[in-house]
């Protein structure tokens, strides 16, 4: 194997390429358009563009395609060669500035929410300079914003790139007020822990749900599954080591910074995390992970489900979204440092984050509502659908002295010795992880923890910077008409504190006695897809949008919209895979079984009537009555599925259905179809079952 160093970033026309490849100016030209958000002039651009093409052509390229990430959640890319013809029958390669800077795909096609009239057809792709262009495939890949003709926000990166404008600009405006003029740009850091499965290619291949929708609509637990706790940074399987180190190198090679890799609590569950990074560029190389983990995973004849939920009654998948600011002078604005009572700029950025998160529960707990998720939240193994924030005994001392203008009195940290000479005595982290908590402060960063493992982790930094760069701006508001600045920014963290304290909960999230604390605190429980999209276009938060320029109402709607719609057709194409199952394989195979079991006591009969053949009878019994339950139950979910369209008018109520519904009654199959196979030979089942494909890798 190369070496790392030479390996990383290989693909990737970053600084570094620039700037041995392009002449001074255009260069100089180039990062002062990015500094300024000022366009590049056409000239600059074009020697911009004719460098990348021959470093990509030296590479072996002979394509280049505009990659953008629409409504549809995944990424999308039209390739043009190129390939310009010399007018002499020859052809050169050729690559302007214009094609750069702008591309025009057919936009009919992506999810747009009723905002793009189908008479004009065309969108606009515009390069982001700020994301380095990198090869994939021989294809020259320049990350875009994706927008409709009539200029309303197609994708997950303008909003993203708008939100990072006013968080940036907002928490340097509150610097400058703390004295700090040296700091001229504050940057949103994300690391994003990324979980997923693993499982035999051939498996998969049997199972038409995991074709279809990604996760199994049937299946009853198997013997074995995690309660034994040893697949949790278990010594990891050679299928998956050699997957693990293919992964890793071609992550390096793009300029991802795969940094650990290790099992997680359930059987053939893995995560990935990278070294964190500027949020536009974390989100971009997510995107190209999860992207490269399904494509690796087949080199090596097994397939990566990145659902939230493949597994019923097994831990699902999630993303944990690692949130920080850092200033161009190297400052992390969440360090608490050693006596964060005195840090008065800490606990003033540390009071707007609780005071957004409180006021703005709504949108974080929509931007990560799917259909995929709805299965996680609100289980008992990732953080509950009621949003609040966990920030450690030693912070919430400090603050309750704030609130009772009392001392604060440091515990200091606490050592553990661990008893053995030869290990060293290691300081207790008194931010104590707490696994339940939706948004935990962990030391120098926020780990949002709702997401879905497949979500682009676009949407919920969208909120997190709009909400924070919005309560930045109005303590901005108030500080700036005091003279006294000092006195003025601790009564503003103290008033605060009182108002929104509320939403921090050190305790166990997953208690039912959270629930009815949450409640009583007037806490949001929004429990499904459906119900937290309903907030999306809320008049506080469409202002919130607006006045932050980050969406027009037009444009929330058009997400809403796509959003409730993503979620229904999951559901649909989940429920038809159902029927489809139920019908052609399950109702038939246990049907087969029952009558081979029932021609197995007529033999014994035969033999002679005194030899026992009451196991098969109650056998043939108990599932001859599920198999009438079942077959009943495959008409209530059908009757159910054609009773949608009564509720087409209104695509909220056409949600709310189909949660409340044809869920359901896809629930209630499967409970049926896994108390079937719980007793039918495994012989006759048709899908290969849990305990082989949790355990089948090696
Ligand atoms: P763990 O939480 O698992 O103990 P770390 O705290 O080292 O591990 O990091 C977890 C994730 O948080 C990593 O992806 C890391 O890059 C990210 N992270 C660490 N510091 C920051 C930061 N300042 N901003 C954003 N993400 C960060
Ligand atoms: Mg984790």
């Amino acid at each position: 194997m190369t070496k790392v160093p030479e390996l990383f970033a290989k693909n990737v026309f970053n600084d570094e390429k620039m700037r041995q490849r392009i002449p001074e100016d255009a260069y100089l030209a180039f990062r002062a358009s990015i500094e300024n958000g000022t366009p590049l002039d056409i000239n600059a651009a074009n020697i911009v563009a004719d460098a990348m093409k021959d470093w990509a052509t030296e590479q072996g390229c002979t394509h280049y395609t505009h990659w953008f990430q629409p409504m549809t959640g995944i990424t999308a890319e039209k390739h043009d060669s190129f390939l310009t013809p010399a007018g002499d029958g020859r052809v050169i390669m050729e690559f302007s500035g214009k094609e750069l800077i702008k591309g025009e795909p057919d936009a009919s096609s992506f999810p747009n929410g009723g905002i793009r009239a189908t008479f004009e057809a065309r969108g606009y792709t515009t390069w982001d300079p700020t994301s380095y262009a990198f090869i994939k495939d021989n294809t020259l890949c320049i990350p875009t914003a994706f927008m409709s003709y009539t200029g309303d926000v197609l994708d997950k990166k303008t909003p993203l790139l708008r939100s990072m404008d006013r968080i940036n600009h907002e928490a340097v405006r509150m610097l400058h007020l703390f004295g700090k003029t040296d700091v001229t740009r504050v940057d949103v850091t994300v690391g994003p822990e990324q979980e997923y499965f693993l499982i035999d290619k051939e498996l998969y291949d049997r199972r038409k749900d995991l074709k279809y929708t990604g996760r199994t609509l049937f299946g009853c637990r198997s013997p074995k599954g995690q309660q034994l706790d040893d697949h949790y940074f278990g010594a990891i399987k050679k299928r998956v080591k050699d997957f693990m180190t293919e992964l890793d190198e071609e992550l390096w090679k793009l300029g991802i910074y795969a940094k650990t890799e290790h099992n997680e609590v359930a059987p053939a569950q893995h995560e990935l995390a990278p070294i964190f990074t500027n949020v536009n560029i974390a989100a971009d190389h997510n995107q190209l992970t999860m992207e490269l983990m399904k494509r690796l995973a087949m080199k090596h004849g097994m397939v990566c489900l990145l659902h939230e939920k493949p597994f019923k009654g097994v831990n699902g998948s999630g993303k944990h979204n690692n949130w920080s600011l850092s200033t161009n002078t190297g400052e992390n604005l969440f360090k608490p440092g050693k006596h964060p009572e005195d840090n008065l700029q800490f606990l003033l950025f540390m009071t707007a984050v609780i005071k957004a998160v409180d006021d703005y529960q709504d949108l974080l707990r929509l931007s990560v509502a799917t259909a995929g998720n709805d299965h996680r939240l609100g289980g008992d193994e990732a953080p509950p659908a009621i949003i609040s924030m966990f920030i450690g005994d030693d912070l919430e001392a400090v603050i309750e002295a704030i609130i009772n203008r009392a001392d604060y009195e440091s515990q200091g940290k606490v050592l553990m010795d661990t008893g053995a000479e030869s290990l060293p005595v290691i300081r207790k982290d008194t931010t104590d992880r707490n696994r339940t908590s939706p948004f935990a402060f962990t030391g120098n960063k926020f780990e949002f923890r709702s997401l879905g493992s497949a979500l682009n982790i676009s949407c919920p930094n969208i909120m997190l910077n709009t909400i924070v760069a919005d309560t930045l701006a109005g303590f901005a508001d108030e500080l700036e008409k005091e003279d006294n600045f000092n006195a003025a920014c601790r009564r503003l963290i103290r008033k605060n504190l009182m108002e929104h304290r509320r939403i921090i909960f050190n305790g166990d999230g997953y208690t039912e006695g959270w629930i009815e604390e949450a409640k009583q605190r007037g806490l949001l429980n929004l429990k499904s897809t459906p119900e937290a999209l309903a907030h999306y276009d809320d008049k506080k938060n469409i202002d919130l949008f607006e006045r932050n320029h980050i969406f027009s109402r037009r444009e929330v709607e058009a997400r809403q919209e796509i959003l409730l719609e993503n979620y229904i057709k999951i559901i649909n194409l989940e429920a038809l895979t159902m029927l489809d199952m139920a019908r052609k394989d399950i109702l038939p195979s246990v049907s087969a079984f029952t009558g081979k079991t029932c021609a197995t006591i007529e033999r014994k009969r035969a033999v002679s009537p005194d030899i026992k053949a009451d196991a098969e009878l109650k056998l043939v019994t108990k599932l001859s009555n599920l198999l009438s339950e079942f077959s009943d139950r495959i008409d209530t979910l059908e009757e159910e599925v054609y009773a949608a369209v009564e509720h087409a008018d209104s695509i909220h109520d056409l949600a709310r259905f189909t949660c409340d519904h044809i869920f359901v009654a896809m629930e209630a199959l499967r409970e049926t179809a896994d108390a079937m196979e719980m007793c039918t030979s495994s012989k006759f089942w048709p899908y290969p079952s849990y305990g082989e494909l949790l355990f089948s890798v090696q």
